[in-house]
């Protein structure tokens, strides 16, 4: 039997028609404007740019003006867009918002989705989403979650600290993960998601965390809920089933930021095979020495072995299922294996590799916190070897 792995024609012809855009318009405009820090002006631009190429929103539902992709037509595209570090941007499929889109999507009521989802999905506005706290609350153990929220008449009232929270300088609005009954590290207990507004006056941006990456939009911040109040209106699913919600939001995530990390692979291994054609030495060309030659076959491994496990657990999730162990996996897997191909790339342009004249280095920055959010490394190998033993031990395996 042969398994055709081949995108389906729109898939492929969207992903073309990215790839495009891509190395015509946001190459381009990155190397007019630089990638630190964009403005909400040059965002803007490359949003219209992308809209103007038919390959804006490629995530979200028609309904909300988008492709309707689904997982694995998003690895397809969302490699093509991953390309350049604005490329997401542009397409409006960065970091946090298409995950929070993808789970409003799923979750919100049709009230929350007009007033959240629609305006996100067109990129009028940006959201955060806010879970990590300090030491010793929530970080990769969700149990410690020390952010509470207490009923009052007509709604809640959240009081916490929350940071490194991507974008949340100019989000329009932040989903809040808040302790709703239970106490920390005892027993997960119950967490409850609520949106809260940017203007509402018990949620403040106290800094922006200084950090090895720049380029995702609207920074890390830290946030501090005091007395926040929220209307029920404002709870995000049902009380008490955030953690739930969480995983609804997480797997998803964790597969589009491997998909457009791999871009930036690509990028780099493009750049380096480039440089190794071209450089001559020791009376030959970089490209025909041995160690060489393994490095450019280890990038071609990592991305090929990268694409695999992504393209299988989003399978896993296009079939409902809840692919806990499959994105665990490749979330691994690709963390360290992009962290490599980058690596890699860098040490086969020798100086100019560690120049402002090729953006390896900025890559390298870009990509190493992707080790640790989304879940460290130690972390799903933890849980990976967890329900492998779990599994031995009630299905007989090895007896
Ligand atoms: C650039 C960046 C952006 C982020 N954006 C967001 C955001 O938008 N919203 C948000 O809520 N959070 C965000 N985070 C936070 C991120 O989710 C957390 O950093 C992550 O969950 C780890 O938590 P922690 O930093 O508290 O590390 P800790 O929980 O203190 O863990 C420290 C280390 O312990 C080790 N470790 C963890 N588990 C195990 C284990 N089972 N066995 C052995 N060792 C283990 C790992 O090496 C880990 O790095 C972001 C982080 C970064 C770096």
């Amino acid at each position: 039997m042969t398994i055709d792995l081949a995108p389906e024609p729109f898939v492929a012809d969207l992903a073309q028609r990215t790839a495009a855009f891509v190395r015509d318009v946001v190459l381009p405009l990155e190397a007019r404007d630089g990638v630190v820090a964009p403005t909400p002006e040059r965002r803007r631009e490359l949003q219209d740019a992308a809209r103007a190429a038919g390959v804006f929103a490629p995530h979200v539902s028609a309904e909300y003006g988008g492709h309707g992709l689904d997982m694995r037509g998003r690895a397809t595209v969302f490699e093509e867009a991953g390309y350049a570090l604005l490329g997401p941007l542009a397409l409006n499929i960065a970091a946090p918002d298409e995950g929070n889109m993808h789970m409003l999507e799923i979750v919100a009521t049709d009230e929350q989705k007009e007033r959240y989802l629609r305006p996100l999905a067109t990129g009028e506005i940006r959201s955060c989403f806010a879970m990590t706290e300090p030491a010793p609350g929530a970080g990769s153990d969700p149990r410690a979650l020390l952010t509470r929220a207490e009923r009052i008449d007509g709604g809640w009232r959240i009081n916490g600290r929350k940071w490194f929270i991507t974008g949340a300088d100019g989000a329009g609005f932040t989903i809040c993960m808040a302790r709703t009954s239970g106490e920390p590290g005892v027993a997960t207990g119950g967490a409850t998601m609520f949106l809260v507004d940017a203007d509402n006056p018990g949620m403040k941006i106290i800094r922006h965390i200084e950090t090895l990456d720049e380029t995702l939009f609207g920074g890390h911040c830290e946030l501090v809920f005091d007395n926040c109040e929220v209307p029920d209106s404002a709870v995000l699913g049902e009380v008490d089933e955030g953690f739930r919600y969480a995983q609804v939001r997480l797997g998803p995530a964790r597969m589009t930021h491997c998909m457009r990390w791999l871009g930036i692979a690509k990028h780099a291994r493009d750049i380096a095979v480039r440089r190794a054609n071209e450089r001559e030495m020791f009376g030959s060309r970089l490209v025909e020495l041995g160690m060489i030659q393994q490095m450019i076959a280890d990038n071609e491994i990592d991305i090929a072995a990268s694409r695999g496990l992504i393209n299988q657990a989003c399978w896993e999730l296009d079939q409902g299922r809840s692919g806990a162990q499959s994105t665990a996996i490749a979330k691994t897997f690709c963390a360290e294996a992009i962290y490599r191909v980058v690596d890699r790339s860098l040490q086969i342009c020798g100086a100019l590799g560690v120049s402002g004249d090729v953006p390896l280095s900025r890559f390298l920055r870009e990509v190493r916190p992707f080790r640790i959010y989304d879940g460290p490394s130690e972390t799903h190998r933890w849980a990976i070897a967890r329900r492998v033993a779990r599994h031995a031990a009630t299905s007989g395996a090895g007896r």
